[in-house]
């Protein structure tokens, strides 16, 4: 974990606030997945990510389950609000240990450190990455 990520209570939401999250403590792991999954599901260049454990993070609402194959292999599965259509956080509640929570939907999102872009291959040149990540082609150490 690098020095600047922070140790705090990460509080976010969808866009109508039917789906809420509180994650406490630092993150596992951050940064922009430029995958094409991630695009095309943001409608946008990347997704800003954060990991945490399963245990530190308390999600409230239903959410709508989209599941696809995931580019490191495996099933990805993206929980958006069924209300609002907002794209909050990945992984199954009650089931994976881990949840990637998509930072954009900080309720204060300058907590958001971003460490590494990953799935930069074929990355559209306006999908800009931020200096000072640690890049890679695919999968993060791959
Ligand atoms: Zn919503």
């Amino acid at each position: 974990m690098a020095d600047n990520v922070k140790n705090s209570l990460y509080v976010g939401g969808c866009l109508c606030g039917a789906v809420r999250y509180e994650a406490e403590g630092a993150p596992i792991y951050t940064g922009h997945c430029y995958c094409v999954d991630c695009r095309k599901a943001s409608g946008s260049g990347f997704i800003p990510f954060m990991g945490f454990a399963s245990s530190a993070v308390r999600f409230s609402g239903q959410t709508r389950q989209f599941r696809s194959i995931a580019a490191r292999g495996g099933e990805a599965v993206r929980n958006s609000c069924p209300i609002c259509g907002g794209l909050v956080f990945g992984g199954e509640v009650g089931t994976h240990e881990w949840h990637t929570i998509y930072a954009g939907s900080l309720d204060d999102p300058t907590l958001f450190r971003p460490q590494m872009a990953i799935f930069t291959r074929g990355r559209p040149e306006w999908a800009v990455i931020p200096d000072g990540l640690t890049v890679f082609d695919g999968a993060p150490g791959g």
